[in-house]
């Protein structure tokens, strides 16, 4: 699996940079993204070296001073003293760990060339965190003392943010733009929290907020962008600059996800988060730079590119929408503290059904023997063809119900048992 997956890469590679010479598929700006240095990248910031850049540690400090060095030698500029910014993480979450660690986030300007939009930004950002050898937040605890290296998640949004740096600072949009690179984000979200109440700019100047996390895996050509629903402008801006590259593009949902877009917009900011995906080496030690697409990478970067300079170029400024929120999908769900632990393929395929892309560790799911690639089609009894009669289904239980779960496995079909878990326990 790994060798082919490289094989794919390369063979990627060589088309991209075929079409980058023909003479009818021209580059769409002087310079176009570099697979090689996304790959260089993510294979320097997920090596063993940096031992998985668990906030708090050597390896997560390492990672931050090569991205500040990045910076330096791309001619942005610090906004404070020097590229980082150092906190004090609280890590809610950690077992035996301090209750505090130092450490830093990384940020860099490239100021507008238009004098009067200049006073104006976008962020792009993404978090150079993971999980290190903690088996806090691991999908594959009982692989103790390995080290998770996060090549998707998230050394290739940290190589998407450095390769947008370099095309946007070689012909610079009308708006400036900070370069922001966020740690502890597997912890809560903590670096781009204290980002926004500690900004280098008045937060309201802020335009809009692109967030990368995890966009290493391209497949079949999906790319999954949340959060058009925050400015009234995002629908129609995305599908114009996904245009020229043809990705199949999903498009939805509010500002609040789980990654570090959700700190942006609850202060009422517009955001974008790109994202190929959830996988199977999701927060396992298999998630390694080897199974990263990087020319598929360089096709998100070009799409992200052209989104950056829309906005960055527009005479006027992204409209805000707070996007309402999703119509409760049952009747007793709200207040319900029900819990399963299954993963649903968040873009979804045609196929009716719920396909799962995984289970978490431990959870009634996993317990139950659901697995990644299983399709739920039926739910104590009910049919299941989305997510939203999923939902309907199980939010009509309460924790330790136990209930049949009818799957489609390698296309047998089996019932399973399992007996609901509470949430939060
Ligand atoms: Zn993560």
């Amino acid at each position: 699996m790994r060798s082919n997956l490289r094989r794919g890469a390369m063979i990627g590679l060589v088309v991209a940079a075929a079409a980058c010479q023909s003479p009818h598929v021209g580059p769409i700006t002087a310079v176009v993204p570099d697979s090689l240095a996304i790959r260089r990248d993510i294979f320097y910031l997920a090596s063993d070296a940096l031992g998985g850049r668990l906030t708090g540690t050597p390896g997560n400090d390492s990672a931050a001073a090569y991205i500040a060095r990045r910076y330096a030698a791309l001619g942005l500029q610090p906004m404070s003293n020097g590229y980082l910014q150092r906190f004090v993480a609280r890590p809610a979450t950690r077992g035996k760990a301090p209750p505090s660690v130092p450490t830093q986030n990384v940020f860099a300007l490239l100021p507008g060339r238009d004098p009067a939009l200049r006073g104006q930004y976008i962020v792009i950002g993404a978090h150079f965190d993971h999980l290190g050898t903690s088996i806090e937040g691991a999908m594959d605890p009982e692989a103790k003392g390995a080290v998770r290296r996060g090549a998707d998640d998230n050394a290739s949004g940290t190589a998407a943010v450095l390769e947008l740096a370099r095309l946007l600072a070689a012909a610079p949009t009308r708006r400036s733009i900070i370069f922001a690179n966020f740690s502890g984000e597997e912890e809560g979200l903590l670096g781009s929290a204290y980002f926004v109440e500690h900004s280098p700019v008045p937060i309201d100047s802020i335009d809009a907020m692109l967030n990368f996390d995890m966009v290493g895996r391209l497949k079949n050509d999906r790319l999954i962008v949340y959060g058009v629903a925050t400015a009234k402008e995002l629908p129609a801006l995305l599908d114009s600059a996904n245009a020229p590259v043809g990705l199949r593009l999903t498009a939805q949902g509010d500002g609040f996800g789980a990654s570090d877009q959700s700190s942006f917009y609850a202060k009422d900011l517009p955001v974008l988060h790109f994202f190929t995906d959830l996988h199977d080496d999701y927060h396992r030690a298999s998630d390694v730079p080897e199974h990263i697409n990087a020319a598929g990478e360089a096709r998100v970067v070009t799409v992200a590119e052209r989104v950056a300079r829309e906005i960055g170029d527009r005479p006027g400024r992204l409209t805000f929408t707070r996007a309402v929120a999703a119509a409760p999908v049952g009747a007793t769900r709200e207040g319900s503290d029900v819990y399963l632990g299954s993963i649903p393929d968040m873009a979804g395929d045609d196929t009716p059904g719920l396909k799962l892309t995984g289970v978490r560790a431990g959870s009634p799911a996993d317990v139950g023997g659901l697995k990644a690639g299983d399709v739920i089609v039926e739910f104590d009894s009910k049919p299941v063809t989305d997510l939203f009669e999923y939902s309907n289904a199980l939010y009509a239980h309460k924790p330790g119900d136990e209930v049949g779960i009818v799957i489609l496995r390698a296309g047998q079909r089996l019932t399973l048992h399992v007996t609901l878990g509470k949430r939060g326990s």
